[in-house]
């Protein structure tokens, strides 16, 4: 999940996605799906918010057991969308998609305590961060 920053501001301009760029979105999913050999999992890729979550930018939904994930972009940003804030959403993404195994495999059985899941949470962003210039470099 990749949080919009500037949404809900006083400004309150916001630019809709057009097809170009969700298509563009999308492309730079896939490559970074081939080159990292996730091809296993069948994906469908949405230009909508599951439950209205506009302050989110782009979210994925994996179901590691069926290998079915879902990728949606949010469809309005609080700024015109660059190139380079599709690749990194697509790079986010994909890194959460990566490491869904292990994450949601560790918030498997019992009650999971909150402070737990913020942690595994929290674990999982500081490797996205880490891996989301490494993927980027593969789509320049
Ligand atoms: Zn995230």
């Amino acid at each position: 999940m990749l949080t919009v920053h500037g949404k809900g501001n006083s400004m309150n301009q916001t630019h809709k996605v057009t097809k170009d760029e969700y298509a563009m979105f999308v492309a730079y999913c896939k490559t970074l799906i081939r080159k990292l050999g996730l091809n296993d999992w069948h994906i469908a890729f949405f230009n909508t918010m599951p439950n209205g979550d506009d302050d989110i930018a782009s979210l994925v939904i994996p179901c590691v057991q069926g290998k079915i994930a879902q990728i949606s972009l949010n469809p309005e940003w609080p700024e015109a969308v660059t190139d380079e804030m599709t690749r990194y959403a697509a790079a986010h993404e994909i890194c959460h998609l990566l490491l869904s195994d292990i994450t949601t495999s560790s918030l498997y059985g019992e009650e999971i305590p909150s402070h737990v899941r913020r942690n595994i949470d929290r674990a999982e962003h500081a490797a996205v961060n880490r891996l989301v210039p490494l993927l980027l470099k593969e789509l320049s």
